[in-house]
């Protein structure tokens, strides 16, 4: 299989940056896992953002790895948290889209989370942020393996006051643990609070020296937008950019205090995003830089988001590389570094740890995604090709640009059997299926082993390895 050889993979070292492998046996690390909400692949100045300013990222990406295609299992918020929290093609687990304030479904009893894994291993866990698994009370965080839990059980335009006009929704709560403590807060506190709620679980932490997980998932810069005064205006590209700057200054906030205390280290670091960019909202939305389309498609600017991993010692610092890697990838990834278990029931994702600590000279551990929109297996990678399957989408590349947090409507196109070389086509532009033939009827043959496995209702095929979401009344 030729078209099997010449993958893309490379990885960058930029040699004044790296640092010595740290000489002591590893020990498990401390993992801080941050989750942004609707920032675009370019939305840092380390992915080209030049208009946002993100000192403090940036710098987090120099002192580690970045990774230039790392993707989300789907392109909306439930369904790819399922994936960042479980390992598993969310589909598997059964959970597509964004989930309501209406929904009688979350994540089920019966899935094994990063959080399960760390706390069996001692680990002090917390959810800090969004949660957007269920909203009911067997659904949240605390039921899943974390020890507490502060922030929105969904997306905060999930309330009367949706940017689109009213909508039934009741009032949103802020829950601490099991309990709300506010309802309706303003977006333009979202992000400190978070961050303050995420500063004293490592305090505290450090105080009984324990070592902890934290998921810090902040619910913006998802609209509705909103930020403390003292970043309002103060980037060029307006209320986003706003937000994108308080975020990295709360990142940094963070990387201050592990250094105070001592932590760094000890402690891995990870940045990256649900999904791309909501771009419907205009400038209220970030940006996909040179990649197509945005949240909600399985193109490149729905999937791909930006990545950073810091653990000094252990992941060399000052490299980039573009071997592709996905979130359900992290589960597997953080148990071996952390000496924690698999999960019992199957996974999808591959540890990638030795492309991370810079086993450079070695295979890409799993060259092979698959892009699912709900249960449609829209698309897949092998390598440098990537092969879209018919299907309708948002069409989001043309519209007017929207602006003041009003939605544009956006039209919905389709797409026949497509193949992009990303390597020469980071846009998917040219569809170069009648040049390869060969590649189209191998990429098939690999989606048509998924569809067997996880199901496809763009072709009405049945998996068989699908499991259930967790429903009200089917539990307790
Ligand atoms: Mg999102």
């Amino acid at each position: 299989m030729h078209w099997l050889r010449a993958l893309p993979f490379s990885v960058m070292t930029l040699g004044a940056c790296v640092s010595a492998r740290d000489p002591r046996p590893p020990h498990p690390p401390n993992v801080i896992l941050i989750v942004t909400d609707d920032q675009g692949w370019a939305d840092l100045g380390c992915q080209g953002a030049s208009s946002i300013a993100t000192p403090r990222i940036d710098r987090l990406a120099r002192e580690g790895l970045r990774m230039t295609d790392f993707y989300v299992a789907q392109p909306v918020c439930s369904a790819s948290r399922a994936s960042i929290l479980t390992g598993c093609y969310a589909n598997r687990v059964g959970i597509s889209g964004a989930l309501t304030p209406s929904s009688r479904h979350g994540l089920s009893s019966a899935e094994t989370t990063l959080a399960e894994l760390a706390r069996g291993r001692g680990y002090a866990t917390a959810a800090v942020g969004k949660w957007h698994l269920g909203h009911l009370p067997q659904f949240l965080p605390t039921q899943h393996g974390f020890d507490r839990w502060f922030g929105v059980p969904y997306s905060h335009d999930m309330w009367p006051f949706h940017p689109d006009g009213p909508k039934p929704w009741v009032d949103l709560p802020w829950m601490r643990g099991e309990s709300v403590v506010a309802y309706n807060a303003s977006p333009s506190e979202l992000t400190r609070a978070c961050s303050e709620e995420a500063l004293a679980f490592v305090r505290e932490c450090a105080a009984t020296q324990q070592p902890f997980f934290l998921y810090l998932a902040h619910p913006l810069p998802h609209v509705p937008l909103g930020t403390a005064p003292r970043f309002a205006g103060t980037s060029s590209y307006g209320p986003y950019g706003d937000v994108i700057q308080e975020l990295d200054f709360e990142t940094g906030r963070l990387l201050d205090t592990l250094e105070e205390l001592g932590l760094t280290r000890d402690t891995l670091v990870i940045f990256t995003s649900d999904n791309g960019p909501w771009t419907p909202y205009g400038d209220h939305a970030g940006s996909t830089g040179p990649l197509r389309e945005s949240k909600g498609t399985t193109f490149e600017g729905g999937v791909r988001v930006p990545f950073i991993a810091r653990w000094p010692g252990h992941i060399p610092a000052g490299r980039v590389s573009s071997a592709p890697a996905m979130t359900i990838d992290l589960l597997p990834t953080i148990a071996r570094w952390i000496e924690a278990p698999l999960p019992e029931l199957a996974i999808d994702g591959v540890d990638i740890g030795a492309l991370l600590e810079g086993a450079l000279d070695e295979p890409a551990p799993r060259p092979l995604f698959f892009y699912y929109e709900t249960n449609e297996l829209q698309a897949l990678r092998y390598g440098r090709w990537k092969l879209h399957f018919p299907h309708q989408h948002r069409f989001t590349d043309e519209m007017p640009r929207a602006s003041g947090g009003q939605p544009a409507e956006y039209p919905v196109r389709g797409i026949e059997l497509a193949l992009f070389d990303l390597a020469r086509d980071i846009g998917e532009r040219r569809d170069v299926a009648l040049e390869h033939p060969l590649v189209v009827a191998q990429l098939r043959a690999l989606a048509d082993d998924m569809r067997a496995r996880l199901g496809d209702s763009l072709t009405n095929t049945r998996g068989t390895e699908n499991r259930a979401a967790g429903v009200v009344d089917d539990e307790r």
